[in-house]
């Protein structure tokens, strides 16, 4: 009950009504957190911090989401803090009058600059300096984030610094923490931005803010998805409203991608009615839907289960999610939602080309931009666009040009497609774009319905591979066929030629540490230590060590690459066991595609760990292959422990089998 929410307490430490809120008490609720690692418990902190902020000061509640998130603003605007490790330890240093060695070794020994900086600045008030500043608010903080990403130019870093030390100053005990772990960008408390999504579903559940209308049971015939039906309905059980909720918000924000239109809203409508004023709009990016991987034909199939489907070809290159939007703009947008407008500068105008005759007004479009080698008409590896130059792509006479291969309409001329099947959306797309030589196709398909007969689809798959292609991506067309942004779903399958056994797919690591290389490989690093990510606790899991599938460019590149990324110690957050210690560590800060063997239980490695029938092993990878970069992938992005635990039971060696099978090293 909100009347509990507020103790005397409470009160007492300044939790007033429209009193600005004190950076103290979201530091609390992250201490808090930092000492749990039950998931519940987490999502409960945050609910209630969100509850408190909705009751007193509601405008601080976004500033809050960002703060929690480690964001300074929306991912599509790509703001970063780029503040690094050095000029941290100088501004923790000289605001703590310390010397820069005792900084660094406490670094070294601790491996938290956070710790370090609280401890430092904590022996500076013991020693008696400074009058006792005014308590930092949160606005502060995160309008001094934002201050220090702004900041660019020559000499920025030095101007950087001169701006952390103005908020470090007024910071004390854990807030100098969280302000350096906050700068370093990543908190390492195990909050999840799914468990801020969560937090926030319930909390505008759970305490209305002032002045929204309390939800009215839904009209019969109203445009309400069920989710919003059964919210409204208060006779339904608490905990599945709560759900329905965190439904709601989650579509809200994998379709608005930024937190301020979410909160912008629940704080005036009631939940029921976010997605009236949340959804997909041309210009920001929608967060694009996903594939399950699958390894056979059958497989396919049985998955599908007699639903009419479509099997198109699988793309090797590089996802683009093209908008138009009402002021007439095209903008591109990559698979982590950043702006590639500029990266394939080509893209615009073929789309633009492409839908010139139909009158479009706006449209979100999904397709693949593929490197495409126009004088003998096939389509080129991946490598070659990604490698190519500038000059390359504007020759007229260049051989590797690109094209678009389009596969997916969400929206079109003021309205959203979402909610439509797969055959309408194909439809539409079709009428409203058309083939440009050279510049613009849709995706290959051949639709199918289960008879039992795969010859068809085999004979497809092998056309794709022979076309250059991965793989096929097989879609449900009809029923369960609306487009589901960010989410793996069923109603698409992925199927790769080079997996048809073994693991299903590659995955996507993040390189954790090195070793230093020996004989040939002096002077690099001769094997990589990578990881999951573990979504559920905002961790790294080691899932093997890594030594081939480098080329010698790779490896002098791949070490220039990390450089920035060498951390003084081991970064928290990283389950790694003792025995693999590496020479050097790097804080999370790039995805690697590695191709593996297959998956088997560890005693070492700790992918998914405890999840595979045995509560002291996790999942390795066998016989680890470097295949490329994915800089189109952020790090939380990389495959997670979910889906390693989902691909070692789906290996055929495992199945049926309690899974206790080899272990690696
Ligand atoms: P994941 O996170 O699922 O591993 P990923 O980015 O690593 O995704 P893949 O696993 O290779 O990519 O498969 C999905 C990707 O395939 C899409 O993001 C898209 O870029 C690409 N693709 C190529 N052709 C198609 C198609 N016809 N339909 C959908 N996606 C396609």
């Amino acid at each position: 009950k909100d009347e509990n929410l507020l103790s005397e307490e409470d009160m007492k430490k300044d939790w007033k009504p429209e009193a600005p809120i004190l950076y103290q008490h979201v530091c609390e609720a992250f201490e808090h957190i930092d000492g749990i690692s039950a998931r519940l418990e987490i999502q409960q902190t945050m609910t209630t911090l969100f509850r408190k902020i909705i009751r007193t000061n509601p405008s601080d509640l976004i500033n809050t989401v960002y703060l929690a998130c480690n964001d300074v603003a929306p991912s599509y605007e790509c703001v970063e803090l780029g503040v690094g490790d050095s000029f941290l330890i100088k501004a923790v240093t000289e605001t703590a009058g310390s010397n820069s060695n005792t900084i660094k070794a406490k670094y070294k020994e601790l491996g938290d600059l956070g710790t370090v900086a609280m401890s430092a600045k904590s022996k500076q008030k013991t020693l008696g300096f400074g009058m006792k500043p005014k308590p930092l608010l949160l606005k502060d903080v995160l309008q001094s984030f934002r201050k220090v990403a702004a900041i660019s130019g020559n000499k920025s870093q030095a101007v950087k610094v001169q701006e952390i030390k103005k908020i470090l100053v007024r910071a004390s005990g854990q807030e100098c923490k969280f302000i350096i772990r906050g700068l370093q960008g990543k908190l390492r408390i195990g909050l999840a931005r799914s468990s801020v999504i969560v937090a926030l579903a319930h909390a505008f559940v759970l305490s209305v803010p002032k002045g929204v209308k309390p939800m009215e049971k839904w009209v019969e015939g109203g445009n309400y998805s069920d989710n919003e039906k059964f919210l409204m309905d208060l006779k339904n059980p608490l905990g599945e409203r709560l759900e329905a909720a965190v439904n709601i918000v989650k579509k809200g924000f994998s379709e608005c991608s930024n937190f301020d239109s979410i909160i912008d809203t629940a704080l005036v409508h009631p939940l029921c009615d976010l997605s009236q004023h949340c959804h997909l709009t041309p210009g920001t990016p929608v967060e694009p839907m996903l594939a399950k991987p699958t390894k056979s034909v059958q497989e396919v199939l049985k998955r599908l289960n007699g639903q009419r489907f479509t099997c198109e070809y699988k793309y090797d290159g590089e996802r683009v999610q093209v908008h138009l939007t009402e002021d007439g703009k095209v903008k591109c947008f990559s698979r982590n939602l950043l702006n590639t407008s500029d990266k394939f500068p080509e893209v615009p105008p073929f789309v633009r080309e492409a839908c010139e005759s139909s009158g479009v007004t706006s449209f979100v479009l999904d397709a693949e931009v593929v490197a495409y080698n126009a004088v003998k008409d096939i389509l080129v590896p991946f490598q070659v666009l990604s490698t190519r130059k500038r000059e390359m792509a504007e020759g007229e006479e260049a051989e590797v040009k690109v094209i678009v291969q389009a596969f997916d309409l969400m929206f079109l001329n003021g309205q959203s497609l979402m909610a439509k099947s797969l055959s309408e959306r194909r439809e539409l797309m079709k009428k409203n774009f058309k083939v440009v030589q050279n510049k613009f196709r849709f995706a290959v398909s051949l639709d199918a319905q289960e008879d039992g007969d795969t010859t068809a689809i085999e004979e497809f798959l092998d056309a794709a591979i022979k076309g250059q292609c991965e793989g096929l991506m097989v879609k449900t067309l009809d029923a369960n066929s609306q487009y589901e942004p960010s989410k793996r779903s069923l109603n698409w399958l992925k199927l790769k030629k080079d997996y048809l056994e073994g693991m299903g797919d590659s995955v996507d690591l993040v390189p954790l540490g090195a070793y230093y290389g020996k004989g040939k490989r002096t002077g690099f690093y001769g094997a990589y230590l990578l990881g999951c990510y573990n979504e559920e606790a905002d961790e790294y899991q080691s899932v093997c060590k890594c030594g081939t599938g480098f080329s010698d460019d790779a490896l002098q590149s791949l070490m220039k690459g990390l450089e920035e990324a060498v951390s003084e110690s081991k970064p928290s957050g990283y389950v790694v066991s003792d025995t693999l210690e590496p020479d050097v560590w790097f804080s999370p800060s790039q995805v690697w595609e590695v191709k593996a063997a297959d998956l088997s239980l560890s005693s070492t490695h700790k992918g998914a760990l405890g999840k595979a029938g045995n509560p002291e092993r996790g999942i390795g990878l066998r016989f680890p292959r470097f295949e490329r970069l994915r800089p189109d992938k952020k790090c939380e992005q990389a495959t997670n422990a979910e889906q390693i635990l989902d691909m070692y039971y789906n290996q055929d060696s495992v199945k049926g089998q309690g899974g206790d099978n080899d272990d690696d090293d």
